[in-house]
């Protein structure tokens, strides 16, 4: 591909260098190797940026952005990198801006309910630091002890809390951007409701970093539940399990989490933790969790759901009644991908989301995909919100030619089935980055695909802004 971007001369990395410093520049190719991919687990989406910026603050970030403009070079914003979607790949060189150094609580506003933090916070440490108010910000992914704040905001992360507690964009009341030309704005504020203009920050929530870079944020806090307890429920067959999903949020009670992981997630999970759970004739499992202030309250919304699970031919309840247990089972539900990637690395991780009514049908498609090609299909993830991890793996019988040849047509026939047949999408969480940029053209309505356009080029005319990336 004939890149449109101006290559880093040695006069352009020694002004970048006046911006940002020795310290926080590094053009060592060594060094630059972390910054060429993310977590998506397929080689051929990495590329080498030219050089990785690490700056301390929004006016330096602004500077970067007003010298790139300038000469059109591509900049990638990076959290933690560890995205799906190869979102943070530095696809066509050119700057990569990491946030890892801005990474401080500026504001804790106990009264608004509110804290304002820089983007490169790391999730699990912005809970951290505000556990003694009683207070917690609930969008967080299941990464959280590595992605960052403004990771979780481009890609506008769910997390295994979502069906209660909603995604991250519902926790963003205010945003600092930097836009691709170097201006920064600040978008909302500590209002709950604002429809005073175009909803802008929306915007900028989901946008996998192709629209501007984010430095701050302003999150809504909630206060931590004093309770909260969880059932592990096996059923015989996938089907039955995912089945009940429906039922259970149809009944009136809302779990904090709904988890599905089939037999085959678990038994890898298991093995790759050393671990172990009870799978005589079991072909899948619901995690189910409920949360709340009262703790008789908690037990007895808990006791409802399991009671309708037994009526659903669940083989068991079981009550992981303290701690440890619960801990046990949350970590073979939240090790399932990393597993999965060691009993091999050459996969496709999937991320469609239904509508939660049409859940059961998705298993028996993934089936018969799985049929067809040969190929393995463990599918688990967050069943509670329509958004299901089917990871196809390739067969360790079939060439690499061969699963380059049947990635894609597996892809498209799912994405095809997802969409045109149950009114889904193809990426509920994962985003679309590089790895469903052609899936997005091809599956999204001309009318909506056009106004993608006319919003990228009406805030990133010159497309320096993560190039390659949602649309291209
Ligand atoms: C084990 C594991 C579990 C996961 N579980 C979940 C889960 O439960 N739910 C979920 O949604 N995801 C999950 N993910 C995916 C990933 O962790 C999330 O997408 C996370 O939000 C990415 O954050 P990050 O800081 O690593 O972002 P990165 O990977 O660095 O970047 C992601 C995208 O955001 C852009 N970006 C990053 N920072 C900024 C910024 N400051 N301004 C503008 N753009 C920016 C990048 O350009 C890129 O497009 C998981 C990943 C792993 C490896």
């Amino acid at each position: 591909m004939k890149s449109i971007y101006t290559r880093l001369t040695h006069d352009i990395l020694k002004d970048l260098e006046q911006i940002v410093g020795a310290r926080n520049m590094i053009t060592d190719q060594e060094k630059m190797e972390h910054y060429s991919h993310d977590e998506t687990s397929v080689s051929e989406y990495a590329h080498m940026p030219e050089v990785v910026l690490t700056p301390t603050t929004v006016e330096q970030v602004a500077s970067i952005m007003k010298l790139a403009s300038r000469h059109v070079i591509p900049v990638t914003p990076r959290g933690a990198g560890s995205g799906l979607s190869g979102g943070a790949i530095p696809l066509f060189g050119g700057i990569v801006l990491s946030l890892e150094k801005m990474n401080r609580v500026l504001e804790l506003d106990e009264a608004n309910l509110t804290v304002k933090a820089e983007a490169g916070i790391v999730t699990n440490n912005l809970n951290e630091q505000i556990q003694d108010t009683g207070l917690f910000f609930a969008g967080y992914p299941m990464s959280l002890e590595t992605c960052m704040l403004g990771g979780n905001i481009a890609e506008n992360a769910g997390g295994g809390k979502a069906v209660k507690y909603g995604v991250t964009g519902r926790y963003v009341l205010g945003l600092e951007v930097v836009t691709p030309q170097g201006e920064i704005v600040n978008l909302g504020g500590k209002v709950t409701k604002d429809v005073s203009g175009y909803d802008l920050k929306q915007l900028y929530i989901g946008s996998e970093g192709t629209l501007g870079v984010i430095t701050k944020a302003t999150i809504r806090l909630l206060g931590l539940p004093k309770a909260a307890s969880n059932l592990l429920v096996p059923f015989k067959s996938a089907l039955s399990a995912i089945s009940v999903v429906p039922l259970i949020m149809k009944g009136g009670i809302i779990p904090t989490s709904i988890e599905f992981m089939d037999r085959p997630s678990i038994e890898m999970s298991c093995s790759y933790l050393n671990e172990s759970l009870p799978l005589e004739g079991v072909g899948a499992m619901l995690l189910i969790e409920v949360d709340g202030n009262d703790e008789a309250q908690v037990e007895r919304d808990l006791i409802t759901v399991g009671d309708l699970c037994s009526k659903q031919g669940a083989m068991e309840v079981y009550v992981a009644e303290d701690a440890t247990n619960r801990e046990r089972i949350w970590s073979v539900r939240r090790n399932i991908a990393e597993a999965i990637k060691v009993y091999s690395p050459t996969q496709s991780l999937e991320d469609v989301v239904v509508p939660i009514g049409s859940i059961p049908s998705v298993l028996p498609h993934l089936q018969q995909l799985s049929e067809k090609y040969g190929v393995t299909i463990p599918c688990y993830g967050h069943a509670g919100d329509g958004n299901l991890h089917a990871t196809i793996v390739k067969n360790p019988e079939h060439s690499m030619e061969r699963w380059q040849e049947m990635e894609p047509k597996i892809l498209s026939e799912l994405y095809a089935f997802i969409v045109g047949e149950l009114g889904g999408k193809i990426s509920g969480e994962h985003g679309i980055g590089l790895k469903r940029r052609a899936y997005l053209k091809a599956l999204t309505p001309p009318g909506e695909y056009k106004l993608f356009e006319a919003v990228k080029s009406a805030l990133d005319p010159a497309m320096i802004m993560n190039p390659g990336k949602i649309i291209w």
